[in-house]
């Protein structure tokens, strides 16, 4: 970061900003010129800095160069983080599939959709056990019982899973059920949340907030990183636009923004990005092409009787075609589908 100072400017405020820098942490490197005086700020930045910093007497305006993010940053790691869950691997050449219900509902549901969405080529089985709810009215999901019932159709299916944690309280016992933690969109700025989910050796998903720019969903990623746990990866999942036709509106610029800005693998969600099963293959497919690393797709057994997300999830047809439509746009962009 830079900061320009006022032509008059005096000499003691020049002065009291290098005290004031080296007070908050930084170094100031004082560059004179013929017609400005330029100060270079050395350390951590974080965006409010800005502001501030221009309220100081002898400034005229501050001029930040490096990123907020910094972990999670490309000027930090060039190279690609690639996560490792058991055999499947994320942000590598291979583009994943997570699929299976929105919520865990019964035994029998969960590991009927698990077998067929193996079988149609996902590598990862989503479900909720403990549902974030814009009611209190809807289905919350089966807690505890949820979580078991992925570890069985894990076992019995050899998939990973991944489900949610609303709580830090609930990091531990989620973590001991769960090869993939993640943090939901409403959850996204929870920030006791994401210490909590750093201090583990668990990676992690995390959602973007519904209206989260992409510097605050970055740093929300750096707390996670920040806490050791560089197993992080996002999730686009729609933002709240003016459009109401579809629940969200799904921001595919974010994929490659992700992939610029970020070394960190990129998740699309189609599902709650739309709202509507009828958009989600379209959806996946763009996503595929602009980049991402993995598609997660809600899929149901019978998505007219599901008890949360029907309207958005794929029965086992829709979704055996959602795979046969994105494999061909994958190789056109030098991916394969995992
Ligand atoms: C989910 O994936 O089940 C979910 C609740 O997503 P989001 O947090 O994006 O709404
Ligand atoms: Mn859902």
């Amino acid at each position: 970061m830079f900061i320009v100072m006022h032509q008059g400017h005096t000499e003691r405020e020049l002065a009291d900003i290098l005290e004031q820098l080296a007070h908050m942490g930084f170094a100031g490197h004082v560059s004179q010129g013929v017609e400005r005086t330029v100060v270079g700020v050395v350390g951590q930045t974080f965006p409010e800095l800005k502001e501030t910093l221009e309220m100081w007497p002898g400034v005229e305006e501050v001029v930040p160069i490096s990123k907020p993010h910094k972990l999670s940053g490309r000027e930090f790691q060039p190279k690609d983080t690639v996560i490792k869950v058991g055999d499947v691997t994320i942000g590598g050449e291979s583009v994943v599939v997570i699929a299976g219900p929105c919520a865990v509902e019964t035994e029998d549901m969960l590991l009927e959709a698990a077998r067929a969405v193996k079988a149609a080529g996902a590598s990862i089985l989503r479900g909720g056990a403990f549902k974030p709810s814009t009611s209190p009215y809807s289905f919350r999901g089966l807690g505890m019982d949820g979580l078991k019932f992925l570890a069985q159709a894990s076992r019995e299916t050899g998939m990973p899973i991944i489900t949610e944690v609303m709580s830090p309280q609930d990091v531990e016992l989620v973590s001991r059920y769960s090869d993939i933690l993640q943090v939901g969109t409403r959850n996204m700025q929870n920030f006791a949340l994401l210490d909590e989910v750093g201090k583990t050796k668990k990676p992690v998903m995390l959602k973007r907030g519904l209206s989260a720019t992409i510097q605050e969903w970055l740093l929300s990623a750096e707390y996670i990183l920040a806490q050791g746990n560089r197993q992080v990866m996002l999730c686009e999942r729609g933002i709240r636009t003016f459009e109401t036709f579809t629940r969200n509106t799904m921001d595919i610029s974010a994929i490659p923004i992700i992939k610029k800005l970020s070394h960190l693998p990129i998740i699309a969600d189609p599902s709650h990005g739309t709202g509507k099963w009828y958009l989600v293959t379209p959806m996946s497919m763009a996503a595929v092409a602009a980049g991402a690393d993995g598609l997660m797709i809600e899929v149901h057994p019978s998505p007219e009787h599901a008890l949360k997300d029907g309207a958005q999830s794929l029965n086992f047809n829709n979704f055996q075609q959602l795979m046969s439509r994105v494999i061909p746009v994958a190789a056109s962009v030098g991916r394969k589908m995992a």
